[in-house]
């Protein structure tokens, strides 16, 4: 068999990081198998369609890595991300242009497995309305199930509007495995919505159209969101109807949820922008590093491995690996993973990564992205670091490897590195003295701080004598001269040149700096 998985989202909305570890199964599904991955657009619901939404989820989409082998090649898509493919358009709103359905539309109408509603907004929304007081379940109450030949030919010659219903048969159990969860539901048809599968426009809704085309794609496996296991008796049907026997549909399963820590037992909200699919990638976090955590959350492999390439993982998939329960996001398993990866760069990539974050996801921010990242960093100053991450990148400083150097052991993602490098460059304006870590000295501080500045002045700047060595010493009688401990000597120092209690390697640091730059600090604070 050849397998074959679709991602069909709708572009209704951004992607967020669920939408990306979704691709990721039915990416590694279809290549774990040597089957193909198609990209089907389901854009039917032309009222919520956001103009650009399709080609920025597949933009960041492949950003990751994950390309499709078919998929849309619509003309209002930027040139790179056009594919087709052998069943193209895969544009459902193009496919309904094309008449792609009217066969199957007619087919269910005409063998009774559905059937047209006459029924008007009105009657629904009041039908809806007494449901809803009356605390019964909200479906459609089959009025237009049983109309005679006459009445429909009567409501057709006077152009009634109509939509079409799938007519689920009472009295019946109709029954499903779940792919993923490996689930057994049954359903009781009397409890079935006649849904709508053709709008009163002539769009089929979701119910037909996706169906209808993992049928014509040969789709082996329509692995989707949890919210439709509710409507797959509807389509379970609808096969039937179409008289597409079991062996020819594709197999179905339902994702579980990433649950937002937040907000406990709810999943990650679509509204939330810190989870939109290049919020991470901005706030630098590496790429392989997201898609390595999205690969765990909600499969295991059955080893508790942990770190995989996306190559090892599709190596690795295996369906049987999907859980059943919801996994939680976790911010700091996130951080986990990025540091494993930002440790594992050499300095020459780290660098050379660092760049490319500040140029490509940093400084590309569209404003309003650029809004909710300044909400997220209310309390850092974003102005001045995005002015030096700038600079940074118009000059290119020979020193910036070196001093990349000392941070990579301790970051957490790329924007800490920015923040933690700012000093080299830009001497601190004005010092906090008044923090919890100079308390201990806070008695003899003007006097520490006197006998740094004398002591590193009196240095000769000899690299041979400008060292840790001779710091260490210099500070350590500092501190057994005044009674205070070699360590908040040393931090008196650090708050002086750095600005701040937490700088990367003190003595490297200072090395890098020099001996003017540090004096000169000293002598400003
Ligand atoms: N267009 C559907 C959605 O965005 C796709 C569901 C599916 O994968 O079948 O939810």
């Amino acid at each position: 068999m050849q397998v074959r998985t679709r991602w069909a989202p709708s572009p209704t909305g951004y992607a967020h990081l669920g939408f990306i570890s979704r691709v990721l199964i039915n990416y590694a599904l279809a290549k774990k198998n040597g089957g193909q991955f198609i990209w089907r657009n389901e854009d039917t619901d032309t009222e919520r369609t956001i103009p650009g939404a399709m080609a920025f989820n597949m933009k960041w989409t492949r950003e990751f890595g994950l390309d499709w082998d078919e998929g849309p090649d619509d003309e209002d898509l930027p040139e790179d991300l056009r594919k087709g493919g052998p069943y193209a358009p895969y544009t459902q709103t193009k496919r309904t242009k094309a008449g792609v359905y009217d066969q199957a539309i007619q087919t269910l109408l005409d063998n009774g497995s559905a059937y047209r509603c006459f029924c008007t907004k009105e009657r629904l929304a009041e039908l809806r309305e007494t449901q809803e007081r009356a605390k019964q379940q909200t479906r459609y109450d089959g009025r237009c199930r049983n109309l005679s030949t006459e009445e429909i030919k009567q409501n057709l010659d006077n152009k009634v509007p109509f939509t079409v219903r799938i007519k689920i048969p009472k009295d019946r159990k109709i029954e499903f495995d779940d792919l993923i969860t490996h689930n057994h539901v049954v359903w009781d048809s009397n409890e079935v919505d006649d849904a709508i599968i053709v709008k009163s426009n002539g769009v089929p809704t979701y119910h037909l159209a996706a169906m209808y085309d993992d049928v014509v794609m040969k789709v082996t496996h329509a692995l989707r969101g949890s919210e439709w296991l509710a409507s797959t008796p509807i389509h379970k049907i609808l096969f039937e109807g179409l008289g597409i026997k079991p062996e020819d549909q594709a197999q179905i399963g339902h994702f579980t949820v990433i649950l937002d820590p937040n907000t406990p037992g709810k999943k990650m909200s679509k509204r939330n922008d810190s989870f939109r699919v290049d919020a991470l990638l901005q706030r630098g976090y590496l790429k392989e590093a997201i898609l390595n955590y999205l690969m765990l959350l909600g499969w295991a492999p059955k080893d508790n491995r942990e770190l995989f390439t996306l190559e090892e993982f599709v190596e690795a998939f295996d369906l049987n690996g999907m859980q059943k329960s919801n996994p939680t996001w976790d911010d700091k398993k996130m951080d986990w993973f990025n540091g494993v990866y930002l440790r594992k760069l050499s300095l020459d990539q780290f660098s050379e990564r660092f760049y490319e974050w500040v140029e490509k996801y940093l400084l590309t921010m569209l404003p309003e992205e650029e809004e909710a990242f300044r909400k997220k960093f209310e309390s850092l100053p974003v102005d001045s670091l995005l002015e030096f991450a700038r600079r940074l990148l118009a000059d290119k400083p020979a020193r910036l490897s070196e001093q990349l150097a000392l941070v990579q052991e301790r970051a957490v993602n790329l924007w800490d590195v920015l923040q933690q490098i700012q000093f080299f460059y830009d001497a601190p304006q004005s010092i906090n003295w008044d923090i919890k870590q100079l308390d201990k000295v806070r008695e003899q501080l003007s006097e520490v701080r006197a006998k740094v500045t004398g002591f590193m002045s009196s240095l000769p700047e000899d690299s041979k004598v400008w060292t840790h060595e001779a710091w260490e010493s210099g500070m350590r009688a500092i501190g057994d001269a005044l009674g205070v401990k070699h360590g908040d000597v040393f931090m008196v120092l650090r708050v002086a040149v750095c600005g701040t209690p937490f700088s990367p390697p003190l003595f490297e640091s200072l090395q890098i700096l020099g001996k003017e730059e540090v004096l000169a600090r000293l002598n400003a604070n």
